[in-house]
């Protein structure tokens, strides 16, 4: 929940444009985290063009205006469509460098500071990638991104639920046999109908058991029984997207009270259908409960979004100022899995940059 009640924002409104130009302004150069944001989903044209070129026999395009055609959102059949394509591009190590690295370039040019990256392992070992490659491949960017962009990178490794207890099995292992430093949870994704979440309990245990922390999609395009069926038998601490919880006040109250945060992404809700419009979109119920909600891109290029686009989207439906948007980002520090000192410094960063907002005063704030 955020620090600061939200108030009107004079200028935003429910059927209102993109935020004011001052708020954009503050939301580009906040300092942010991101915790629900997927590694091939992240994909930007530029990235895929780049790849695309390491492999010239691939059907996708490597001419950026091309592929600018190529990745416009049209449906949830296209996206499937975008992201398998470029699934079918992270064919080697180097693939696979090379796509984490950039990806966390365009967090660094979004002033995302810390994000945990959801890595699907099973997609690329199953596709002939060596698995202890891949790991070094990620681990090599992850430095990188740290050393040489400011940007630290820590790994959610999750089930493809889709591809059964067999991408069950394999992810457990590559979690926990070649377990890389930066990893710190362990996920479950992929379609929630038809692929209930009590199966993948002995994985999860044995993740936990192992010191992972438990953050599986749930409740994103079923009902909230699926997030109690996470919360209870994946011991979830924090709920992927988690849009159904309002259809349920016990659970709204309970994950209040436990403190577990929900991972929303409001473009994505839209794009896949979860959520109708962004004006029905829950997100008010979730803060006016007292749980804690942080804001999340998922897929950002496949939904022609970014983090800052999802920040200006939530301080509309919520109506934040700069303070309240500060407090959603303050929100994504408490929600991580960083260590108490890397929170500190994190929400100190955040808090000395809305407080240098603060004291720039009106006049200052629309010339950045
Ligand atoms: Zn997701």
């Amino acid at each position: 929940m955020p620090d600061t009640a939200p108030g009107p924002v004079p200028g935003t409104g429910p059927s209102g444009g993109p935020g004011p130009a001052g708020l954009d302004a503050f939301i580009a150069g906040l300092p942010k985290a991101e915790l629900h944001v997927h590694h091939v989903g992240s994909a930007s044209p530029r990235i895929v063009a780049e790849l695309a070129a390491r492999h010239p026999d691939s059907a996708v395009p490597a001419d950026p205006a091309a592929l600018a055609d190529f990745f416009t959102f049209r449906d949830f059949a296209h996206f499937i469509q975008v992201y398998l394509s470029v699934v079918d591009l992270i064919r080697d190590a180097e693939d696979v460098r090379l796509l984490t690295f950039e990806v966390a370039r365009d967090m660094a040019r979004q002033n995302i500071r810390y994000a945990e990256l959801t890595v699907t392992p099973f997609s690329s070992t199953r596709r002939g990638i060596h698995e202890q490659a891949f790991m070094e491949a990620i681990e090599d960017a992850r430095k990188a991104a740290e050393s040489e962009l400011g940007v630290t990178l820590r790994w959610c490794f999750d089930i493809p639920g889709e591809a059964g207890l067999e991408s069950a099995e394999q992810t457990a292992h590559l979690a926990l046999d070649l377990r890389p430093e930066g990893l710190v949870s362990f996920g479950l994704g992929g379609p929630e109908i038809g692929v209930p979440r009590p199966q993948f309990k002995p994985y999860f245990d044995r993740a936990r058991a192992a010191g992972l922390h438990s953050v599986p999609h749930a409740g994103e395009t079923t009902g909230p029984e699926t997030i109690w069926d996470a919360l209870r038998d994946l011991g979830a601490e924090r709920i992927g997207h988690g849009t159904s919880a309002v259809r349920d006040p016990r659970l709204l109250e309970h994950l209040a009270e436990h403190r577990v945060p929900l991972e929303v992404c409001p473009t994505s809700n839209i794009a896949t259908r979860a959520v109708a419009t962004l004006d029905e979109h829950p997100m008010k119920e979730m803060v006016a409960a007292g749980v804690l909600v942080t804001v999340n891109s998922d897929d950002p290029p496949m939904f022609g979004t970014d983090l800052n686009t999802e920040y200006a989207v939530a301080a509309r439906l919520l109506g934040l100022d700069h303070t309240g948007v500060a407090a959603l980002a303050r929100n994504a520090v408490e929600a991580s899995f960083l260590d108490a000192a890397g929170k500190r410094a994190l929400a100190a960063e955040i808090d000395a940059y809305a407080a240098a907002y603060t004291a720039a005063g009106p006049g200052a704030r629309t010339a950045s």
